[in-house]
């Protein structure tokens, strides 16, 4: 397949390398807090790449790590702790808010049908190791200590990486903004391998190193998990954009300096979710959450929909409007597909050809939009409905919308059991909802959508007025 690559910023033919096995490093979530629905549009992403590959025929070692310790807000070496923060909220330990969020960030995933990577590791399993790489970075020169932290000297590299279009000057600018002033550094690109000397009083979690009691950065966690659990050569490392600098190019230069050769070939990043008031983030508050998609009545797989339509190197924007579009096609979609009769052989010759058009969508830098697109084209195509529903299971090991599953317990045809009753009910709120809309009470018409979305009704704004439907 071709897929672009952060870090050459072309797009270029994916070639493991071991040819035919692959092994995917995934950053996984600070369990701090739970995921909104911008983070797991990345984890959405990534697993329709991890599943495209083994379609594609090759076999997939993905690891994920769990980000339990040391990640501070700014991203960077400086800011709150988001662990303690999210501790001191809840009145809880560090480790107990950590296996809480990270339960919660598996549970959501299951409901997206994103699967769980094989190996998943918490990093405060794996302390004795990040030290062991601080070691071996401070034996080879590209380390030092100072005021009782040890730090990474970027200036000790050939090139320091930088993805993207940042040029050294917005790099300067990115440092500036993200890190207060810390005149233990020699560079101001360099960054914190180790801590001992923490600006939190109450820091709970430390260990004991060479370097006195303190905690890993957290850049050094993802660069010791993956050559440890995938050896010295990676072939993807997934991440959502934001975590392109300065997470990873951090873990490049660590990686690379402990090493000694080139590390990972492909970065694949995700872009943002944003919504009305810009890019979706948890320090804004009120952030959406798979629960409250699901309390608004929206099946999550709709969600997953939504973000297979657009590219993943496209901010994609969310609105209630837009997710009711996607609810709206997942249960046509599901409609069509239950309506296709369940009985008779495929014929694989006849499907071979909409298989390999399938393939090349998503092996043309995972055009997942154009791959459902296929999946239409056969829905239309002259093909028996035994073979059409063979390709809808095919298409759905990488797409995973659970479109089998959902046409078997049968769509619910819009409208149909609703009772005289309850559709006039419907029909008065959408015109209640009508009304504070055109006299901008925001608070009445969002109460309303909420009442309707509580009741699975799908709405849409034509030209001749609203349109609507029961959804799924
Ligand atoms: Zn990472």
């Amino acid at each position: 397949m071709e897929l672009y690559n952060t870090l050459t910023q072309k797009k270029e033919p994916f070639v493991p390398h071991t040819p035919g096995q692959v092994k995917m490093y995934t950053c996984g979530p600070t369990v701090y807090h739970y995921a909104h629905i911008g983070n797991l549009r990345t984890y959405i992403m990534e697993d329709v790449l991890e599943k495209f590959l083994r379609y594609d025929g090759n076999q997939v070692d993905r690891v994920m790590n769990i980000t339990d310790v040391g990640h501070l807000s700014s991203d960077a070496d400086t800011g709150e702790d988001k662990m303690l923060a999210g501790a001191r909220r809840e009145h809880k330990t560090v480790l107990q808010i950590a296996q809480f969020y990270t339960d919660a960030f598996f549970k959501d995933c299951e409901k997206l049908n994103i699967r769980k990577p094989d190996t998943v590791v918490p990093a405060t399993s794996r302390v004795a190791d990040f030290i062991h790489m601080v070691e071996v970075l401070l034996e080879k020169g590209y380390a030092y200590e100072a005021g009782g932290n040890v730090y990474f000297d970027t200036s000790k590299l050939e090139n320091y990486y930088v993805f993207g279009n940042q040029n050294s000057e917005d790099l300067a600018v990115g440092v500036r903004d993200s890190v207060e002033e810390d005149s233990n550094k020699r560079n101001k690109t360099d960054f914190v391998l180790w801590f001992t000397k923490s600006k939190f009083d109450d820091q709970e979690l430390k260990w004991e190193s060479p370097w006195g009691l303190g905690y890993p950065g957290w850049h050094i966690e993802c660069s010791a998990i993956s050559v440890k659990e995938l050896g010295e050569y990676l072939d993807i490392h997934c991440g959502g954009i934001d975590n392109a600098f300065p997470h990873h190019t951090n873990e490049i230069a660590q990686s690379e300096a402990y090493l000694g050769h080139p590390w990972c070939k492909n970065w694949f990043h995700v872009l943002h979710l944003n919504d009305a008031r810009g890019k979706m983030s948890k320090s804004k508050g009120g952030f959406l959450t798979v629960s409250l998609l699901e309390e608004k009545g929206y099946d999550p797989l709709v969600y997953r929909l939504f973000c297979l339509q657009s590219h993943y190197r496209k901010p994609l924007t969310f609105s209630f409007e837009t997710l009711d579009n996607a609810a709206q096609a997942y249960q046509k979609l599901v409609q069509r597909i239950a309506a296709l009769k369940a009985d008779g052989d495929p014929d694989l010759e006849a499907a071979a050809p909409y298989q390999e058009k399938f393939k090349e969508a998503l092996g043309n830098d995972l055009n997942t939009s154009l791959g459902l697109t296929v999946l239409y084209d056969v829905l239309k195509a002259d093909l028996t409905d035994a073979t059409k529903r063979y390709l809808v299971g095919d298409f759905d090991q990488v797409l995973s919308l659970g479109l089998l599953e959902a046409a078997a317990k049968g769509a619910k045809p819009a409208g149909k059991e609703l009772s005289a009753e309850e559709a006039a009910e419907i029909e008065a709120l959408i015109a209640k909802r009508a009304e504070a809309r055109k006299n901008k009470d925001w608070a009445t018409a969002d109460a309303i959508r909420d009442q309707l979305a509580a009741r699975h009704v799908v709405m849409k704004d034509t030209p001749n007025g609203v349109e609507w439907h029961v959804g799924p």
